[in-house]
C-alpha cells in the first residue's frame, strides 16, 4: 500500500487578469511580479532567481491585505460580487508566487529558499488570522449566507459562498468575542504543545538509538548496512530509530536479543524515558476536546470531520468495525505461518512483535520467490510513463501527449509534456520530476503551478515529483514494481487536476477533503497491472520483449502478502487517533498507557499480540505533532473507495473509453463543487462497500 502525499496550496492560483493591483510593479525586474508569457502561464525558470521570492511574496501579502481592507471598509451592502468574489480574487499574485515557491522548496530547495520559508511562515499564519478572525469580514459573509437562497446564484457560486462561510465557522468566527478569546488561548497552547511534542520526540528518537560494539550482535546485516551504521560519535555501530514502531533493520537481524533490544528502544522511546511525551499528549487530547465543545460539538473529531466525506466519527468507526474481524483473522493466520517458520528453522520461542518481519521475510521468499532484479528490466522509466501511464489515460479518457523540450524547468532532469483532449484541444502542461537528489524532500507528490479556473480562463499546469534513484550516465532508469505503482498513483492526482472544470480556483480539481483526495490517485494504480496496459509498457529495455506471465503472476500474488499484519497495524493506529479525539470535554485522562491499552482492547485490535500499532500514541507525530488529528483514517477510507470504484469498472466492461468518460464527467471533473458522498454515490449507484478492499488485500 502506498502512503503518498498530494500537496495543494491553501490558497489557489489564478491569473492577474482583471486585477488592477497587480500592475503596480511593472517596472520591477522581478519576473514573479508579472504573469508569465509562456504557454499556459508556465513559470519562466530562465528568469526566476532565489532572491525574487521574498519580495514577490511580501508584495503578494500586501496586495491581499489591501483587498481585504477594501472589502470590509465598503459601505455598500454585501453582495456576492463585492464580498465573496472579491475574496476569491484577493490573492492572485500571492497564490501565483506561492505555487512556484512551494514547488521549489519541496523539489529543489537551497539555503536561501529555506531561510525565506522560515521567515514567511509566521506571516502566512498572521494573514490567515487577519482573514478568518476578521469579524467585519465574517459579518458580510454571514449576511450573504443567511439569505443564500434569495441571491439567485448558480450552483457553483452558491457552493463557493457556503465554503467560505464554513471555513470561517470552522475557524471560530461565529463565536462570541469572549469565546473567541478562549479559542485563541486554546489554539496558542495547542501550538506550543505540538511544538513541544515534536521537539521531545526528535530528542527521543535520537536518544533511543541503539549502539552495538560486538559485531556478532548484528549478524544478518550486509556489509553496506554495517558501513552505513558506523558510529560517528564513538565506537561500534549505531542503529537510529525510524518514526514507526517496526524498524527496517529488524527484518535482517538474526540474533533475537538484538531484535528485542531494538524493538523495545523504539516502543519505549517516549514512555518512561527522559523524553516522555505522555503528559503532553494527554493535555493535547483534553484541550482539543474542550476546543470541540467550545465550537459546539460533542468532541474534537466531530468538529474536524465536518467537511470530509466521512462527515461524522460514527462513519469512521463503521469502516474500522467492518475491517477489524477480517484483518485480525488474517493476521492470526500469518502469525501461525510465521510460528511454523520459526519452528522449522530451529527456534523454540513464541512469536513476538520483534520477530515478525524477520520471519515474514523468510515466508515471503519461500512462498513467492519474487526477485526485484528479475522484474526491473521490464520497467524502464520513460516507457512506463509514455506507454503505460499515458497509454492508460488515452484508453480511458482519450488523452494524448507531446514532449515539450522548449518549456524551461527548474532542474535538467524534469520532463515536460503537453497533453491534449481526444478532439485535439489542449488540456494542459505536465511536468515529471522523477529522480531523487539532495535538494528534494522524500516521498512523492503532485501539485499545480497553475490551477484550472474559468474565472481567469486558465488551463492547469501540473507537476509530479518522485524519488527514484537516478541511474549513472548511460544506464537506463529501471523501476521496481512499487515505483511503477507510484507513477500511476501520482498521475492519478494529476488527472484529477487536469480534468478540473470549475469557475473558481478555490473549488478546482484536487481542492477536496483529505479522505477523498487520495481516491483518484489510488484508483489510477489499478491500471498498472491491467493486462492490456501492462503488455503495452512492460517491455524489456534491451530486447523489447513483453514481461513473462510467470513474473506478472508473482507480482500479483505477492501483493496479498502480509496484508493481515499491515492492515491490523494501520487500523490500530487509526483507531488510536479516533479514540483520542472522541473523548468528551470533561474527560480527565489519568494515564496515557492505560488509555491506549483500553482503546485497543475495546475495538478488538489487541487480539493478535504480535501485531503492535504502526505508531504508539507516545510517538504518533501525525496526530500530535502535525495536522492529521482525527484524520489518519483517510488512507483506509480512500483505499475502500478506490477498490470499490475499480469493482464497478470490473463489472461494467473494465477499461473502456465510455467508462473513463463517465468517471471523468461525474467525479474527476467536479472538484469540490458537490458533497463528496453524494458525488460518489451518484456515480457508483450505492454507498462504497468494504468487500472489494478486503478481496484486494487477500482477506476474503
Ligand atoms: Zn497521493
Amino acid at each position: 500500500m502506498l502512503l503518498l502525499t498530494v500537496m495543494f496550496s491553501a490558497c489557489k492560483d489564478s491569473s492577474t487578469k482583471n486585477n488592477p493591483t497587480s500592475q503596480n510593479s511593472m517596472n520591477s525586474n522581478n519576473p514573479l511580479l508579472a504573469e508569465s508569457t509562456l504557454p499556459y502561464g508556465a513559470p519562466d525558470f530562465t528568469k526566476i532567481k532565489n532572491d525574487h521570492f521574498k519580495e514577490a511574496l511580501l508584495q503578494g501579502i500586501d496586495e491581499k491585505r489591501e483587498i481585504i481592507k477594501k472589502i470590509v471598509s465598503s459601505t455598500d451592502p454585501a453582495t456576492f460580487e463585492n464580498t465573496i468574489l472579491a475574496l476569491e480574487k484577493s490573492g492572485v499574485l500571492l497564490d501565483r508566487v506561492r505555487n512556484v515557491f512551494s514547488a521549489l522548496t519541496g523539489a529543489h530547495t537551497n539555503d536561501t529558499l529555506q531561510a525565506v520559508q522560515e521567515e514567511m511562515a509566521p506571516k502566512f499564519s498572521e494573514l490567515r488570522d487577519a482573514i478568518y478572525l476578521n469579524d467585519k469580514l465574517f459579518q458580510r459573509v454571514k449576511t450573504l449566507y443567511n439569505k443564500k437562497e434569495s441571491l439567485d446564484l448558480d450552483a457553483e457560486s452558491l457552493k463557493l459562498l457556503e465554503t467560505y462561510f464554513e471555513d470561517f465557522e470552522i475557524a471560530g468566527a461565529n463565536l462570541s468575542s469572549e469565546d473567541k478569546e478562549t479559542l485563541k488561548t486554546y489554539n496558542s497552547r495547542l501550538a506550543i504543545l505540538s511544538n513541544t511534542f515534536n521537539k521531545t520526540l526528535l530528542e527521543a528518537n535520537n536518544a533511543g538509538a541503539v549502539t552495538f560494539t560486538d559485531k556478532s550482535d548484528l549478524a544478518g546485516l550486509s556489509d553496506a548496512d554495517l558501513k552505513s551504521l558506523e558510529n560517528k560519535d564513538g565506537e561500534g555501530w549505531k542503529i537510529t530509530l525510524q518514526n514507526t514502531t517496526q524498524q527496517p533493520m529488524l527484518q535482517s537481524l538474526k540474533k533475537r536479543e538484538t531484535r528485542e533490544k531494538l524493538f523495545q528502544a523504539a516502543w519505549l522511546r517516549a514512555d518512561g524515558t527522559a523524553q516522555d511525551t505522555k503528559s503532553i499528549i494527554t493535555e493535547i487530547a483534553e484541550l482539543r476536546a474542550k476546543k470541540g465543545a467550545l465550537l459546539g460539538f460533542a468532541n474534537y473529531a466531530e468538529w474536524s470531520l465536518q467537511n470530509t466525506m466521512a462527515k461524522v466519527p460514527e462513519n469512521v468507526f463503521k469502516l474500522f468495525n467492518g475491517l477489524v474481524p477480517s484483518a485480525t483473522a488474517k493476521a492470526g493466520q500469518e502469525a501461525m505461518e510465521i510460528q511454523e517458520m520459526i519452528r522449522k528453522t530451529g527456534g523454540d520461542f513464541t512469536l513476538a512483535p520483534w520477530d515478525w518481519n524477520h520471519y515474514a521475510e523468510m515466508v515471503r521468499k519461500a512462498k513467492y520467490d519474487l526477485d526485484e532484479n528479475q522484474i526491473k528490466p521490464y520497467f524502464e522509466l520513460k516507457t512506463v510513463l509514455e506507454k503505460g501511464v499515458f497509454y492508460a489515460a488515452e484508453k480511458l479518457y482519450g488523452i494524448t501527449y507531446k514532449a515539450r523540450t522548449d518549456i524551461p524547468t527548474y532542474h535538467e532532469d524534469v520532463l515536460v509534456y503537453e497533453l491534449f483532449e481526444e478532439s485535439g484541444d489542449p488540456l494542459g502542461l505536465f511536468y515529471g520530476d522523477f529522480f531523487s537528489r539532495p535538494s528534494k524532500r522524500g516521498g512523492a507528490w503532485m501539485s499545480n503551478f497553475v490551477d484550472q479556473s474559468k474565472l481567469y480562463n486558465k488551463k492547469p499546469v501540473i507537476y509530479n515529483v518522485c524519488n527514484y534513484p537516478k541511474p549513472v550516465a548511460g544506464e537506463p532508469a529501471l523501476l521496481t514494481y512499487d515505483e511503477v505503482e507510484t507513477m500511476f498513483h501520482e498521475f492519478g492526482h494529476a488527472l484529477h487536476g487536469f480534468f478540473a472544470d470549475q469557475q473558481y480556483p478555490s473549488l478546482s480539481g484536487t481542492s477536496v477533503a483529505r479522505d477523498f483526495v487520495e481516491f483518484p490517485s489510488q484508483f489510477n494504480e489499478n491500471w498498472a497491472l491491467y493486462p492490456e496496459i501492462l503488455k503495452n509498457y512492460a517491455l524489456h529495455y534491451k530486447t523489447g520483449e513483453q514481461i513473462p506471465q510467470e513474473l506478472i503472476d508473482k507480482i500479483k500474488k505477492s501483493g496479498t502478502f502480509n496484508q493481515g499484519y499491515s492492515l491490523t497495524e494501520n487500523l490500530a493506529a487509526s483507531n488510536l487517533d479516533m479514540q483520542w479525539h472522541t473523548i468528551g470535554s470533561d474527560t480527565k485522562i489519568e494515564d496515557a498507557n492505560d488509555f491506549e491499552k483500553e482503546a485497543l482492547h475495546k475495538t478488538k485490535l489487541d487480539v493478535v499480540s504480535a501485531v503492535p500499532p504502526r505508531y504508539r500514541s507516545t510517538y504518533f507525530a501525525h496526530i500530535f505533532g502535525s495536522g492529521y488529528a482525527a484524520g489518519y483514517y483517510s488512507y483506509l477510507w480512500t483505499e475502500m473507495l478506490h477498490h470499490d470504484a475499480y469493482n464497478w469498472f470490473e463489472t461494467h466492461g473494465g477499461l473502456t473509453r465510455e467508462n473513463g468518460q463517465r468517471l471523468r464527467d461525474m467525479i474527476l471533473s467536479r472538484g469540490n463543487t458537490l458533497p463528496l458522498e453524494e458525488m460518489y454515490k451518484d456515480w457508483r449507484g450505492s454507498d462504497p462497500k468494504i468487500e472489494p478492499m478486503l478481496k484486494a488485500r487477500g482477506l476474503q
